[in-house]
């Protein structure tokens, strides 16, 4: 068997990886494909000499052994052939759609995903809430169903690439020449070209629409989460599967309540005499009525009460958060005559003096737990 340069005839240096391999392999075979050199004996033995290093050099074994004695032993012969030529109808499967000339078409391309942003109310996130969102899309071209191509027309490989969506550059020289691939500009590495563009959309397959979409948006959402509804974006070029639609929750922020995970949050503001002696509250609900809620006389500024399962329903579970109340001392900022004077009465009595106080045990734990 007469002594071949493996690596010469794919153009690769002795170091190159397997990706590096495959892709010359790839290139020079559709560049060389018989199908493509009709009647052109030289192509056809380029072709086979192209097959035969590739055989080689993507076996590690075949190639280790090649690399040490500069020949393979059980290469050659029919068998080999056969696989060749089966490789290469998969890449033409995978690129023009069929081998041969009939029935191109450009590979289809996924469609990109659309991010929307949605604002809930506390009430909405309460309840769960059904929305319109209302978003440019890319559909499908109904004119040339999505094709690209005017009627009649067919898309041709591209002529810079050779459709292989790669164009190669020589680099450095002798035997420091290396061979870099990159993706071709003219076609964005499809290795097509439309050579009839459709009049509606420019030869893309796609166009611009108004879409309305329904979306559900179940109870208990927390600001920052995302939806996904797949499917719902933008559809690909040339028939391609369509993106995704990502909705990003953001809460609106409420008068009443602040919210903490699935529990409510409600600041009473209460007057002093109310503490001392004690009270019922009405304290409101997201939903509309009140609660009462008992304060027990001598309660302090700052305390919380629990009202337990009137908070939020957390996300995708029947578990339901609390409505934390924290009471405040109202202190009013201006007084009348008669109301300073029914103070500075109260002031006289020792009953009203602060004593030396130790907070109760647990009290600021428990505080720290409700509101970090
Ligand atoms: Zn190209
Ligand atoms: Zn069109």
């Amino acid at each position: 068997m007469k002594k071949k340069d493996y690596y010469a005839t794919l153009g690769v240096s002795r170091d190159a990886d397997l990706e590096t391999i495959k892709r010359a392999y790839r290139q020079l075979a559709l560049k060389y494909h018989p199908d493509r050199n009709p009647g052109n004996k030289e192509a056809e033995e380029r072709f086979k000499e192209i097959s035969e290093a590739y055989e080689v050099l993507s076996d590690p074994e075949k190639r280790r052994q090649y690399d040490l004695f500069g020949t393979v032993g059980s290469s050659g012969g029919t068998g080999a052939e056969t696989i060749f030529s089966q490789a290469v109808e998969e890449i033409f499967a995978t690129f023009f759609g069929g081998r041969g000339g009939s029935g191109r078409r450009p590979p289809a391309i996924q469609g990109e995903d659309i991010s929307v942003v949605v604002e809930l109310s506390l009430e909405e996130i309460a309840e769960g809430t059904e929305r319109e969102i209302e978003y440019i899309r890319k559909d499908t071209c109904e004119v040339c169903g999505g094709t690209g191509s005017a009627r009649g027309h067919s898309p041709r490989a591209c002529p810079t690439c050779g459709g292989t969506g790669q164009v190669a550059y020589r680099v450095g020289g002798g035997f420091f020449q290396q061979i870099i691939y990159q993706t071709c500009s003219d076609c964005q590495g499809t290795g097509f070209r439309i050579v009839s563009p459709c009049s509606v959309c420019g030869g893309t397959g796609v166009v611009e629409r108004l879409h309305r979409q329904p979306v559900e948006i179940p109870a208990g959402a927390v600001g920052g989460m995302t939806l996904v509804l797949r499917g719902a974006g933008h559809r690909g070029p040339w028939g391609g599967p369509a993106g995704d639609l990502i909705i990003e929750i953001r809460e609106k922020s409420h008068p009443l309540f602040a919210r903490k995970g699935e529990d409510l949050i409600y600041e009473a503001w209460v007057s002093y005499a109310d503490l001392v002696l004690g009270t019922t509250l009405a304290i409101p609900t997201l939903s509309g009525g009140t609660i009462p809620l008992q304060i027990p006389p001598g309660t302090h500024s700052g305390e919380v009460f629990k009202i337990s399962g009137k908070g939020l329903l957390r996300y995708n579970s029947r578990r339901r958060g609390d409505l934390l109340v924290q009471v405040h001392v109202w202190v009013p900022s201006k007084v009348s005559f008669e109301e300073r004077r029914l103070l500075e009465e109260m002031r006289k009595h020792k009953g009203f003096q602060p004593k030396e106080h130790k907070p109760e045990k647990g009290f600021w734990r428990r505080l720290k737990e409700f509101f970090e």
